[in-house]
């Protein structure tokens, strides 16, 4: 079954874009633990993140570090938390979150951002893109 992470890969759906290359693509999460929370996710639809080959998993982590770093630029926080979870979505991902306390990591409480607010923060992190 197609994910929506592969609707919005392919435009079938909308999305707060931050970055793709022909492999992998990054954009905001609609209902976020905190101001940047970031998917990045392999073009490729795979499950399971530990599913993934070898070295589609490796340059996945690369270009999670390259988003990651410039979400740190970008979102006032301590620093970047990266987590894998993947029981709402059967499509292998990273979430990356701009961390200020323990309970941003936690997937508990959630902020709520207008449109206007998700497109100026992926323009300020796609801004600090390499
Ligand atoms: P997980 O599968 O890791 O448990 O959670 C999936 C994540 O994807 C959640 O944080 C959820 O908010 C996010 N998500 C689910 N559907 C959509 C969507 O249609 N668009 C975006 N941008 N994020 C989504």
């Amino acid at each position: 079954m197609t994910s929506i992470f592969t609707k919005i890969i392919n435009g079938e759906l909308p999305c707060y874009k931050i970055a793709e290359n022909d492999e992998f693509f990054a954009f905001l999460d609609i209902n976020p633990n905190a101001k940047g929370h970031t998917l990045c996710v392999p073009k490729k639809q795979v499950d399971k993140l530990f599913d993934l080959d070898e070295a589609t998993y490796s340059r996945l982590m690369l270009f999670s570090r390259n988003i990651a770093v410039a979400l740190k630029k970008a979102v006032p926080c301590k620093r970047i938390g990266l987590s894998v979870i993947g029981l709402e979505v059967p499509h292998a991902h990273v979430h990356l979150i701009p961390l200020q306390a323990m309970e941003d990591a936690l997937f508990c409480k959630k902020v709520k951002l207008s449109k206007n607010e998700f497109e100026s923060l992926a323009e300020t992190i796609k801004a600090q893109l390499k």
